[in-house]
């Protein structure tokens, strides 16, 4: 019996785009640079244009025998910088103009960090907390399989996105191997290190927000240990961002979960905060040292650096008058929407745009490509140093790129990464 009739397969689309949408705030930003590049109408349309989008049914049986139908996604972006890179999520609300334009996404990202690859972005529209464990892994595997033409370690490699781990891409990794008869381990990022994973992975994202911020406080002439930071979410890049700028000396003023915040004027003792949150795997709630506070006090608190590293749309037109943060880093992918960021350009407010600011994960997954495909593997320290350095220079780029033309880093970011991918398409010119 198929009993997903209406939630798998054929659900509605999900919400429509709005302003304040971080897909529609990355639009409005692809188009601003575009005009400060006087980017051709052609060329514009080229690059708004994915260069592939497939959509699959796949099927699952279930334990019980029941046969459910899901729809899964790939969409390339571009490719004109190398192969396509880009997480696969699970979730009931992913559509298929969510995956576009978070491809999209990833190909300024790669662009910005001069990581040699192309955007991409997956997704199976399905609620995999109702899956055992063997049902998980047979509808990975049968994606994995609709997907044999895409994937390849020269075509388009994924790597985990939202609900999806280093489990699940280990059966994409054996699915892919199986079928081309040899071990590809390339094929995708974010596996176990037994099976070809980078040490450093976990931490990079919030590694590189650290080396971003640590760049622009340099930027103004100030110490680390001078200055005073909240961080909004505590989970993977949110603790490891506060663990290393404590261990720098800035003090923490503030943190925050799903649970709600907590602030201390006098600075908050992370690793005892990790120690109680498990690695940010359980709730702050409880945690003493602090005062209690909510996520939309922490975003308002004065403050030298604010990292909202926690889910998209917190800085939006309603709040963001009331930011008193000297440098916001965007740990987290579209915090701040394209509506606010004038608001804070009028209060001359830092901003470390998401393409560059949480790009070390990307990172680190192209160090993880180039080792699996070398067939030999770095020491975890030779993994930060490369991270820190393209991450630094990363960030010296776009900072030229701002002054040259009198804008903000995140402008500069897209006019950088679209420029970047535009002067490389022209050599490559147009295959007809
Ligand atoms: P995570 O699940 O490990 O942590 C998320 C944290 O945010 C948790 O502490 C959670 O309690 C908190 N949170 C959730 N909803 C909240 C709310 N409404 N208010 C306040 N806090 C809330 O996730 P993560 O891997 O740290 O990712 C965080 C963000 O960074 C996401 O936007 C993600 O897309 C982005 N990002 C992550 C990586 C990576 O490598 N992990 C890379 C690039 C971007």
């Amino acid at each position: 019996m198929i009993n997903h009739y209406t939630t798998g397969y054929y659900k509605e689309p999900g919400p429509k785009l709005d302003q304040e949408s971080p897909f529609e705030s990355m639009m409005q930003r692809f188009r601003f640079a575009a005009e400060i590049l006087n980017l051709d109408e052609g060329m514009f349309h080229f690059l708004a244009s994915p260069e592939k989008q497939v959509t699959v049914s796949v099927p699952l049986v279930r334990d019980n025998g029941d046969i459910e139908v899901y729809e899964g996604y790939r969409v390339i972006h571009d490719n004109v910088l190398g192969p396509s890179k880009g997480g696969i999520r699970y979730s009931p609300d992913v559509t298929l103009e969510e995956v576009k334009a978070l491809a999209a996404w990833m190909t300024w990202k790669c662009a910005v960090v001069n990581v040699p690859f192309g955007g991409a972005k997956g997704g199976v529209r399905c609620n995999p907390s109702e899956f055992s464990d063997r049902e998980l892994e047979r509808l990975t595997r049968r994606y994995t399989a609709s997907m044999l033409g895409i994937f390849g370690p020269d075509r388009d490699i994924p790597a985990p996105d939202m609900n999806t781990n280093e489990q699940v891409m280990t059966w994409i990794m054996d699915t892919y191997s199986m079928n081309s008869q040899k071990t590809e381990t390339a094929v995708v990022t974010g596996k176990p290190i037994i099976l070809g994973g980078s040490k450093g992975r976990k931490e990079a994202t919030g590694r590189g927000v650290v080396t971003t911020v640590l760049a622009a406080l340099s930027k103004e002439g100030r110490m680390p240990n001078k200055v005073s930071v909240a961080v909004q979410g505590f989970g993977n890049v949110g603790s490891v961002s506060a663990r290393l700028l404590y261990e720098q000396g800035a003090k923490i003023v503030a943190i925050s979960d799903v649970s709600g915040g907590l602030y201390n004027s006098n600075g908050i003792d992370i690793p005892a905060a990790i120690e109680y949150t498990a690695n940010g795997r359980k709730p702050l709630e409880g945690f003493p040292g602090g005062d209690k506070i909510t996520n939309e006090e922490l975003l308002k608190l004065k403050c030298d650096v604010l990292i909202p590293a926690a889910k998209e749309d917190q800085i939006n037109r309603k709040n963001a008058a009331d930011i008193n943060a000297r440098i916001i880093a965007e740990g987290a992918n579209g915090p701040i929407t394209a509506n606010a960021d004038n608001i804070l350009e009028e209060k001359e407010i830092m901003v470390i745009p998401d393409i560059l600011a949480n790009a070390g994960g990307v990172t680190v997954s192209y160090f993880e490509w180039v080792q699996d495909r070398q067939g030999y593997f770095w020491t975890e320290e030779r993994v930060n140093r490369r991270l820190n350095r393209m991450m630094r220079d990363a960030f010296d780029n776009i900072y030229k790129v701002s002054e040259e033309h009198d804008i903000t880093l995140r402008q500069a970011a897209y006019v950088y990464a679209i420029d970047k991918v535009a002067t490389t398409l022209k050599m490559r010119g147009i295959y007809a």
